[in-house]
């Protein structure tokens, strides 16, 4: 556990026990210094030369590549850029011109409504019969019918923290020729991956969350190396071109995964984010994944045993969930009021989910036992029945 515990490292207000990684994740220490460094030496002192000097124009693949090592994929086939939302879109729209004789994507209910929302943008556009399919999780594999392009899903349900089987949806994708699209925006970080052993085609994730790049950092992709020469990257921006300074006219995509750059990098934010990777140098992804499953328990059996009138409404099989415990409670956006003013910090999820994420890089033992006891007392006493817990605000 020790070897994996780097509180050091993270900044967390004292008496604060943050169990919202898996929304925003704190501040690495280094990162003011870095940052100062950063506006002073490197924008202050270099101005432009800092493009080529401090090597801002390939941070995109160089931050891709210490993604990849969390993720499970080769070098060079992780790139940065843009909201994941784009990512989302650009993933989906290169994986349609993939199969242009097929006009249905699939997706799940559970699946994040932003997910869907560019979906149905793209695909409204598109017209010619395009359609978005969604169905239950569980329902998945069976409906990839012959009309399937694409599937896409995100591999971690942001409300329940249910998992699909990467390895065996990616297989049925395959077996009915779509193309396979993962959302790991609840994943990277957080489990044990081998995308590239999954040969899902494209993958794309945030990295504010269990990444810990800062509000607003830049989203990133993948594409699978054999097919990273020849897919259509559908947002043909300039940086994605072969040349972006012949100035050509003309767009001819760049070399593998530069293809899928659009526009300039968000240099501040990628700094903030290159720093905040440092965290995961060294850090066995599957040791990890361990003990944010042993504090999942811990909290799990600590909540059933104390705050009995919270509903589980995550898997209650480990290995099916990710690294996050929702339960609920009709009270549950006043409940989580409650706990954040009591220092267990949580989110809500509409309509009745109470979420709260694990994440081993900074929340121990003693952290879960100390939330635990904090939320069975504001259980037992009511303490969220109060008006001021009630008052919905703007980001919950
Ligand atoms: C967090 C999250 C997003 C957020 O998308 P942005 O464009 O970064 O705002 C999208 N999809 C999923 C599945 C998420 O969990």
């Amino acid at each position: 556990m020790s070897e994996i515990l780097k509180k050091e490292m993270f900044t967390i207000p004292k008496g604060m026990i943050y169990l919202d990684g898996n929304s925003l994740g704190p501040m690495p220490v280094d990162v003011p210094g870095r940052m100062a460094q950063m506006l002073s030496d490197e924008w202050g002192q270099m101005l432009i030369k800092g493009w080529n000097g401090a090597g801002w124009m390939d941070q995109p693949a160089r931050i891709g590549d210490q993604i990849g090592r969390v993720i499970g994929t080769p070098d060079g086939s992780v790139v940065l850029g843009d909201t994941l939302s784009i990512k989302v879109y650009q993933a989906l729209a290169s994986a349609l011109m993939m199969r242009p004789d097929r006009r249905v994507v699939l997706s799940d209910t559970g699946n994040f409504p932003t997910d869907l929302y560019m979906a149905e943008g793209l695909l409204g556009m598109l017209g010619q019969g395009y359609t978005l399919r969604t169905v239950a999780p569980d329902q998945v594999a069976q409906s990839i019918t012959p009309d399937v392009a694409a599937v896409m899903l995100t591999h971690v349900d942001y409300r329940s923290g249910r998992v699909h089987d990467m390895n065996a949806v990616t297989q049925a994708a395959h077996q009915a020729g779509a193309v396979m699209i993962w959302d790991l925006a609840h994943s990277a970080g957080a489990l044990a991956l081998d995308l590239h052993g999954s040969q899902a085609e494209f993958a794309v994730g945030c990295t504010y969350k269990y990444l810990n790049g800062g509000p607003g950092a830049p989203a990133f992709i993948y594409v699978r190396p054999d097919l990273a020469d020849t897919v259509k990257p559908a947002l043909s921006g300039w940086l994605g071109h072969r040349a972006p300074f012949d100035f050509d006219p003309r767009y001819q995509p760049g070399q593998g995964i530069e293809r899928m750059r659009v526009g300039t990098p968000p240099v501040l934010q990628m700094t903030t984010l290159e720093c905040a990777m440092q965290a995961f140098d060294g850090v066995d992804m599957q040791q990890l994944r361990a003990v944010s499953v042993a504090l999942q328990e811990q909290f799990i059996a600590g909540i059933e045993a104390r705050a009995p009138m919270l509903t589980l409404a995550s898997p209650r099989q480990s290995d099916q969930r990710g690294s996050q415990v929702s339960f609920a409670f009709d009270h549950g956006y006043a409940a989580m009021q409650a706990c954040i003013h009591h220092g267990v910090i949580g989110d809500f999820r509409a309509p009745n989910i109470m979420r709260f994420g694990f994440t081993p890089l900074y929340i121990d033992a003693d952290d879960v036992e100390q939330a635990i006891e904090r939320i069975a007392n504001i259980m037992a006493d009511r303490l969220w029945d109060q008006p001021q817990f009630h008052a919905r605000q703007k980001v919950t």
